[in-house]
């Protein structure tokens, strides 16, 4: 249950009354609009979430792609190691 601000006196309010039990200003249209207009502010977000990523997903990717050549270039150098490692005790037995 989240609580609302009173426009008249600053009370912290539940949003399910209908009117300020400090000083009885009624604000209950006021707290549906409240509601609305915290419903757009999420939207908002994500929809800005969703163009930023579409955004940045091309130099996302690149950025991704060159962060694993180093790594891809260790794996095949344990690899090989390994496997020249592997020959060299074959050779000897
Ligand atoms: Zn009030």
């Amino acid at each position: 249950m989240a609580l609302i601000k009173c426009p008249e006196c600053s009370a912290q309010v539940s949003e399910q009354a209908s009117a300020c039990p400090k000083c009885g200003y009624s604000f209950g249209a006021m707290a549906v609009k409240v509601a609305d207009e915290e419903k757009d502010e999420i939207q908002g977000v994500v929809v800005t979430d969703i163009n930023m990523t579409f955004s940045s997903m091309v130099s996302f990717m690149i950025k991704w792609a060159l962060a694993t050549i180093p790594a891809a270039i260790i794996l095949a150098g344990i690899f090989f190691f390994l496997t020249g490692f592997f020959a060299w005790l074959m050779a000897r037995m």
